[in-house]
C-alpha cells in the first residue's frame, strides 16, 4: 500500500448517482484520530479496519475479523484510501455496483499512534510505510493494542492484524460472534439490508 494514495482510487471505483456511500467531499471534523471497523457482507463477508490518518481512512480488509486473542493472527489485506465520512456509513451498496453488499459500523473510536505516544516517535503514515504500526484502541468493543505488521516483500507482501499482550486482551472474547449489533444503531446485518432495501 502507498500511503500517498488519495481518494481519486475510491471515487473511480463507484457511482455515487447509484451508490449511497460517502463521495469524500463532506465536512467532517474530529480532534482525536478516529478508527471504524465496518462488517461489510458483500460478495464475502469480512471486516474493514479504517484508521484516521492525515484526512482520509486508511483501510484493511479483514476476512475473518479482529480478534481479541494475542495467539491469533488476522490476514488483513490493504484496500484503497477512504474519504472520513466513510466512518459513519452503514447501509446498503446496491447490485451491481463496487462493494455491493451490506455495511454495518461494528466498532468505532479513537486510537492511538503506540510508537507516538510522548510526541516524538514516527507518525502513523510512517509506521505505516515501514509495516510496522501500533495502535491502542478505545472502541466499545475492542480496547487496548493492536499491531498492523507487515510480511514478506513485493507480491508476498502480507499484513497481518494482531491484538497485543496486554491488559485488555481476552483469548476467552469472540466479539465478532458474540456482539454482532451495529456501534451506531444496534441493528443487525439483516436489520439493516430490510430496513434500507430499495
Ligand atoms: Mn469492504
Amino acid at each position: 500500500m502507498v500511503s500517498t494514495d488519495n481518494l481519486d482510487k475510491y471515487r473511480s471505483k463507484r457511482d455515487f448517482r447509484k451508490s449511497p456511500e460517502p463521495t469524500g467531499n463532506e465536512e467532517t471534523g474530529t480532534s482525536e484520530p478516529r478508527f471504524v471497523i465496518q462488517e461489510h457482507d458483500a460478495s464475502s463477508l469480512h471486516y474493514d479496519f479504517r484508521l484516521e490518518v492525515d484526512g482520509v481512512l486508511k483501510s484493511w480488509a479483514v476476512p475473518k475479523g479482529p480478534s481479541t486473542d494475542p495467539s491469533i493472527k488476522r490476514l488483513a489485506i490493504p484496500t484503497e484510501d477512504h474519504p472520513l465520512a466513510y466512518a459513519t456509513f452503514e447501509g446498503v451498496i446496491p447490485e451491481g455496483e463496487y462493494g455491493a453488499g451490506t455495511v454495518l459500523v461494528w466498532d468505532m473510536g479513537t486510537y492511538r499512534n503506540l510508537k507516538n505516544d510522548e510526541g516524538e516517535g514516527p507518525s502513523l503514515t510512517e509506521t505505516i510505510d515501514e509495516g510496522k504500526v501500533t495502535v491502542w484502541l478505545d472502541g466499545e468493543k475492542l480496547r487496548g493494542g493492536y499491531a498492523l505488521v507487515r510480511t514478506g516483500d513485493g507480491d508476498d507482501a502480507r499484513w497481518l492484524l494482531i491484538k497485543m499482550d496486554d491488559d485488555e486482551a481476552d483469548a476467552r472474547r469472540n466479539p465478532t460472534n458474540t456482539e454482532p449489533q451495529s456501534v451506531l444503531t444496534g441493528r443487525t446485518l439483516e436489520e439493516i439490508a430490510e430496513e434500507e432495501r430499495t
